[in-house]
């Protein structure tokens, strides 16, 4: 008899986005003239990249031509971009990463799912609430956890990142192997300090723990004392995995690149307390279940690093936290307590009410469309969250509405 994998059947059916989405649905039946203006969903909005655009054009152009046709490529990804990446992301920031550290993947969602098959389903999972959905429910499925009972998973240890710690969560109080940390956060845009992070690192080096840094928001931070990668901060490379993204540093959303750093240093431990290195676990893992990522978009991710491309990626992002400062600075003058938007593209708003409710206040009120914060977990609950993955003329038209509606 065949037979599922039951811990599917914890799941919770995840009805944030279909919930706003009807409820968008209806207030648009309802108000067919009025312009609904969505500043919900994480999506780029801009175009990518001239520079990349052209290396995607030239890259098809040689699949076109016996001579210059790749086929099956390197599992771990070319080394033009593995090396780009070494040399721009890590080694000019201090940072000591090799290229052969370095594993191109089809984006961060990917990676921070596929990332945990590699530890044992016995260990204990720490994660920041609220947080991006996708580190819990992977471990749901694989099983490291018990039901879900009053909003949370049992034998989960959530790590609560609330006002009153600056929405940069404690350590914490009891053992824990495997921690998830997200800075920039999605969704509350808290960025972590050097010190801050350091006693992470410190932590998981004294309780042989391992770190999973999701720093898909990093091209988004600009106050140059915040790390933008983990392997910064003292002793990191033996206990930390680090997740990137080219989708919301370069608008890579739609066409999938970003990679993982596992240094050779990284790891971790078999029953019987013998260490194991993480680097060539993955390796194994990831060149029997993927066969690479396509030639032009890695082609195109190279362009990322070029001066152009730099110019043209750093111009994109200037526009969103253009944004961000807008809507920070119009929801604080309407006296709510604000967060991110200025390292982040995403605003926590304090609603000070429940989060579904400020939602259709929003929505109904002013036509405006945000995310409540209640669906990132519990400590989400009485939370909006604004994406500034806008144009500046929707931003600055929602926040005028929103003034009038709420002032
Ligand atoms: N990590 C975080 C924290 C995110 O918010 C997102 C997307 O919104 C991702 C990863 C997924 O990125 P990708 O498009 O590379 O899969």
């Amino acid at each position: 008899m065949i037979k599922i994998n039951e811990n599917y059947l914890k799941l919770q059916a995840s009805y944030l986005f279909s919930d706003i989405a009807k409820r968008v649905a209806d207030f648009q039946a309802a108000n067919p003239q009025m312009e609904v203006i969505k500043l919900g969903i994480g999506d780029v909005t801009r175009c990518l990249p001239k520079a990349c655009i052209d290396a995607f054009h030239k890259a098809v152009d040689e699949m076109a031509d016996d001579r210059t046709f790749r086929g099956y490529g390197p599992e771990q990804g070319y080394p033009f971009l593995r090396e780009k990446i070494a040399a721009n992301d890590f080694q000019d920031r201090g940072a000591d990463i090799s290229a052969d550290e370095i594993f191109i993947s089809d984006g961060a969602k990917c990676d921070s799912g596929n990332i945990q098959e590699i530890f044992s389903s016995n260990i204990r999972i720490a994660l920041p609430d609220p947080v991006y959905p996708v580190y819990l429910d992977t471990n749901v499925m694989a099983g490291r956890t018990g039901g879900f009972k009053d909003g949370r998973y049992e034998g989960v240890y959530y790590l609560d990142s609330t006002r009153d710690n600056g929405f940069i969560p404690q350590l914490p109080k009891e053992p824990v192997d495997l921690i998830y940390l997200c800075f920039p956060n999605n969704p509350t845009g808290a960025a972590i300090s050097k010190d801050k992070l350091q006693q992470w690192v410190d932590y998981a080096r004294e309780n042989k723990a391992l770190i999973l840094y999701d720093a898909a928001y990093e091209a988004f931070i600009r106050d140059d004392s915040l790390p933008r990668s983990i392997y910064e901060i003292n002793g990191a490379k033996e206990v930390a995995i680090e997740i990137r993204s080219f989708s919301k540093s370069a608008g890579f959303t739609g066409i999938r690149c970003g990679y993982v750093v596992i240094p050779k240093t990284c790891i971790a431990y078999d029953d019987k307390g013998s260490k194991h290195g993480l680097h060539s676990l993955w390796n194994r893992r990831h060149t029997t279940k993927f066969n690479g990522v396509s030639y032009p978009v890695q082609r195109a991710a190279e362009a990322v690093y070029s001066q152009e491309g730099k110019q043209q990626c750093k111009e994109r992002i200037d526009h969103y936290l253009r944004n961000a400062r807008l809507i920070r600075n119009e929801m604080t003058a309407l006296g709510y307590e604000c967060t991110g938007g200025d390292n982040s593209p995403y605003i926590w708003v304090d609603g000070k009410t429940d989060s579904w409710s400020f939602f259709d206040e929003m929505l109904e009120k002013a036509g405006v469309v945000c995310t409540p914060g209640a669906g990132f977990g519990k400590c989400g609950q009485g939370y909006i969250r604004i994406s500034a993955f806008n144009s500046f003329e929707n931003v600055k038209k929602a926040m005028s509405r929103i003034r009038e509606a709420l002032g």
